[in-house]
């Protein structure tokens, strides 16, 4: 019989509204006791306005699902590692590389899970797409991630700000998914960041990358975009054309369609987080942020025309 584990959700904004209650309700594996947020709550669970009471008033919780915005996150995870849950982050798992490390560390040392998602790697198209590419040479990826942020990111400030990503934000989600289906790995060469004269993160960036074999891997991420979104990822090979569309939810290959499995990304996570702490197992990989960091370490800086919201 599945063991059904108590667990405590962080952070009631957009993600946790549109995906994370919906797919913990849906979950076999997982029973919503209590959730924390500054300001919202959650009907028919116990709601408190910071870990710190929740953790203090909920001692019989497994485990902690963490949707506050990057910065700060890493706090939050420790103190739900230290009082002894399993936790689960939302991606990006935290605001720099070295949190992520030392929250690890500490996991391990207290042999709890510690799962930092990346919801896109579990989009309908990702799985096949990576078998196909196994095997065959990549001759060159491009990837177009094209969005309109006032859409997506509705009155949120924390994206403007250090740490917050800004178009990296979900430029990260393709880079999710290109370091999971590539079959070598993909270095940062440069890069062009574009940040409003008002903001301390990217309006919009390119990349330029190669992979280990020198492919090259380039990248174009727009918040400036709309109506509709672009969110594309073709990679040429020896052996034809691989076309990821719509995020994941459309594959083609060498001009046809691949059958899919239907969208279910965040159901997907939950029950990979179950099958983490049954196992006793992470799964942190840290790739995606890492070539976030190098972006910033690299790009080179444009400024341009202050956000209006
Ligand atoms: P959001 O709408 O701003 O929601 C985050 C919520 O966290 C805020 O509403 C805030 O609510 C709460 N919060 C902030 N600090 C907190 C703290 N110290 N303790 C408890 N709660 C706190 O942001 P979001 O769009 O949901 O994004 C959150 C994360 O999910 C980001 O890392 C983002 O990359 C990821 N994500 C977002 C999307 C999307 O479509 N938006 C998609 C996939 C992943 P209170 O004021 O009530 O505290």
């Amino acid at each position: 019989m599945t063991s059904v584990f108590s667990l405590a959700v962080i952070g009631i904004g957009k993600i946790a509204r549109d995906q994370h209650l919906p797919a913990i309700a849906d979950s076999s594996g997982f029973r919503l006791v209590a959730c924390a947020s500054q300001h919202a709550e959650v009907q028919d669970v116990r709601n408190y306005r910071d870990i710190d009471s929740l953790l203090n008033a909920e001692p019989e919780v497994d485990a902690v699902s963490l949707c506050t915005p990057p910065q700060g996150r890493y706090a939050l995870a420790r103190r739900a590692l230290e009082a002894g849950k399993h936790v689960m982050l939302e991606k990006p798992p935290s605001a720099n590389l070295g949190e992520v490390n030392a929250l690890q560390e500490i996991a391990r040392a207290n042999g709890l899970t510690l799962f930092a998602t990346w919801h896109s790697r579990y989009a309908s198209a990702v799985a096949p797409a990576r078998a196909w590419l196994s095997g065959r040479q990549v001759q060159t990826v491009r990837t177009r991630w094209k969005e309109d942020v006032r859409r997506w990111h509705p009155g949120q400030q924390w994206i403007w700000e250090p740490g917050g990503l800004g178009v990296f934000d979900p430029g990260i989600n393709a880079l999710s998914i290109v370091t999971e289906i590539l079959p070598d790995g993909v270095l940062l060469r440069g890069a062009q960041l574009v940040v409003p004269r008002n903001a301390h993160t990217p309006i919009a960036a390119d990349l330029d990358c190669i992979d280990t074999n020198g492919a090259p891997v380039t990248a174009e991420f727009d918040w400036r975009h709309g109506p509709v979104e672009q969110w594309d990822i073709d990679v040429e090979t020896n052996a034809g054309l691989l076309s990821i569309r719509e995020g994941g939810k459309r594959l083609v290959i060498s001009g046809e369609p691949v059958p899919l499995e239907p969208e279910r990304e965040y159901r997907a996570l939950y029950e990979r987080f179950h099958a983490l702490i049954s196992e006793h197992s992470q799964d942190v990989d840290v790739r995606p942020l890492r070539l976030v960091a190098d972006a910033f370490l690299l790009g080179r800086r444009v400024e341009t025309e202050a956000f209006v919201p």
